[in-house]
């Protein structure tokens, strides 16, 4: 059975390992690098990017990550997750893993919407919406050449892959359904490299 690491330095941890329990594989939650050996695929879970990336930062979490996204291991961020995997945070000077081709801005939606609830179009899934939950989100403003934009909401993209890599600016594992665990599942079962 694969083995799918979430991080658990701070942030939505346990939601994760409830559907990732769900879709039938083995959740670990991530506390120490020596623990990358081990996993399959990893997802950074939503919270505070800063507080996460200070943890990451002390726990030395950064490099070990980039390697194994580098060996084509697939990681999937969601929200704070999907700001840390960025290149870049506009209007930001702070360290992220660097592993993806995009440049993220966060709370993009504005102070007004800390959060909804909205029904996005993601075509890769299917017909049927996905109820998207957005909290305090970030959103994607530039995108590299091998990145694949999967959902947009009025020209900003919430959603995207690149090659082993994928990232959403909303939390699936807070709505009922599973199609993007299951998706990011597909990707575990590829070879990327
Ligand atoms: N606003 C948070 C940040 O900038 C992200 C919020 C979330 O992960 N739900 O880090």
């Amino acid at each position: 059975m694969k083995k799918i690491g979430v991080l658990a330095l701070q942030g939505a941890v346990s939601e994760h390992i409830e559907i990732l329990e769900r879709c039938g594989v083995t959740p670990i939650e991530i506390k120490k690098t020596v623990q990358i050996a081990d996993i399959d695929g990893l997802i950074i879970p939503g919270g505070e990017s800063s507080t996460i990336g200070n943890l990451m930062n002390e726990y030395s979490f950064f490099e070990k990550i980039r390697e194994f996204a580098y060996k084509g291991k697939p990681i999937y961020g969601t929200c704070a997750g999907l700001i840390l995997m960025s290149k870049n945070i506009i209007g930001e000077n702070r360290k992220t893993i660097s592993i993806m081709d995009i440049e993220v801005r966060r709370n993009a939606f504005g102070r007004q919407i800390d959060s909804m609830e909205i029904d996005i179009e993601i075509p890769k899934l299917g017909n049927k919406k996905f109820p998207a939950v957005f909290i305090r989100a970030p959103i994607i403003e530039k995108v590299g050449k091998q990145v694949e934009i999967l959902a947009e909401i009025d020209d900003r993209i919430v959603m995207a892959q690149q090659e082993n890599l994928l990232v959403s600016a909303f939390h699936p594992e807070l709505s009922n359904d599973d199609r993007i665990h299951r998706y990011f599942l597909n990707l575990v079962n590829k070879r990327w490299r």
